[in-house]
């Protein structure tokens, strides 16, 4: 851009000249391009020096402020900004919901813990590290519907904000009439029930049936490891006011459940683990639950387990599936447990496959 520098016109303090310079550039390019509205920008200082004075007018009584109300008006508090992130897929608007993050010790529960903690070094991660949990909401326009419920007060302070992040989104829990569940498991059908009440009011909730045959059966908690028990009682505590209310309804493998939404069969990790593949105007996105728990070291070598995984052979087989489906396929991929929002690409490698996280797009 050629012209006159707006800092030679008219003096002002050093300070301004930066952001003077800005305004100058982005705002004040005559419609040929080649000046600058020297009157405009002559106005605009005047604006500034009037908001300068304003500030110095007030600032003897945000002085005089008790120190305790200083500190709640300070820059900094302990959270994050509302955890939720909007795209459009198709006709369908999705919104990636976090439900918040969970410290985990991946070395510590995960098969192959040398190459998960040098991975972890690699990345210059931290363990433990806070794994994210993410919810989806798919408003199709007839329906809203939820996939996945967070931990609820399950997995303490840390998660359980999925509701929080649905209303700072615009939604409120009693607009959700469905919950499709990719697997019963603590952090994702946790939220639906809070301290034995339905949180979701009018929501019938799907899954495939393997799960609750196992998750809601005492002769498989009876036969299941000591360190799995919680699960299967937590199952029922969450999963119980829906069951009451009539308004859990179960399927049997690949489906579909409602126009546009298709059931993926993934066991392993849970008997009934489900990927959802969501379809509108040929644009594809798979909601894939737990088919990754860290990114970190599940792409480059699959046959990580952890140890949630009810199959851990059939994990595997599931994640080698998963993974080797998704480039042929092409279709944006959505993580409960990559970090937030979790959505991206997976791309095959001469050596396993890596994942290629969505930019960030602030116009959704
Ligand atoms: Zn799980
Ligand atoms: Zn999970």
């Amino acid at each position: 851009m050629t012209g006159v520098s707006t800092g030679a016109i008219d003096p002002v303090p050093p300070e301004d000249e930066p952001e003077i310079a800005r305004i100058g550039a982005f705002n004040h390019v005559s419609p040929s391009g080649k000046g600058v509205d020297v009157r405009r920008t002559m106005v605009l200082r005047k604006g500034a020096l009037l908001i300068v004075a304003v500030t110095v007018a007030m600032a003897p009584a945000a002085c005089a402020a008790p120190a305790d109300q200083g500190a709640a008006t300070s820059g900094w508090v302990d959270q994050q900004a509302p955890g939720f992130y909007r795209l459009r897929l198709g006709d369908f608007r999705i919104t990636v919901l976090s439900d918040g993050t969970a410290p985990r010790d991946l070395p510590m529960i995960m098969s192959k813990p040398d190459d998960v903690r040098a991975a972890f070094e690699a990345s210059h991660e931290a363990l433990p590290t806070e794994l994210s949990i993410n919810c989806f909401l798919v408003d199709t326009g007839a329906q809203k519907i939820l996939v996945d419920t967070g931990a609820g007060e399950l997995f303490g302070a840390t998660s359980g904000k999925l509701v929080d992040n649905l209303r700072a989104a615009g939604y409120r829990p009693e607009d959700v009439d469905t919950i499709l569940l990719t697997h019963i498991h603590g952090d994702h059908s946790g939220g639906l029930s809070i301290g034995g009440k339905a949180v979701f009011p009018n929501a019938r909730v799907y899954v495939d049936k393997d799960d609750p045959d196992y998750w809601l059966s005492s002769a498989a908690e009876a036969g299941a490891p000591a360190d799995r028990k919680m699960t299967f009682v937590q199952s029922r505590q969450t999963l119980d006011p829906y069951i009451q209310a009539d308004r859990l309804r179960t399927f049997d493998g690949e489906t579909e459940l409602f126009p546009g939404i298709r059931t993926v069969p993934e066991p392993g990790h849970t008997p009934g683990l489900t990927g959802y593949l969501v379809e509108s105007r040929g644009e594809r996105m798979l909601l894939w639950g737990d088919i990754v728990h860290a990114a970190e070291v599940q792409f480059r070598d699959p046959s990580i387990t952890v140890e949630y995984d009810v199959d851990p052979a059939q994990a595997v087989a599931s994640r080698m599936r998963m993974l080797g489906d998704a480039p042929k396929q092409g279709y944006l991929v959505g993580g409960a447990h990559l970090s937030f929002p979790g959505l991206g690409h997976v791309r095959a490698e001469q050596n396993g496959f890596s994942w290629v996280p969505a930019p960030y797009i602030g116009h959704p």
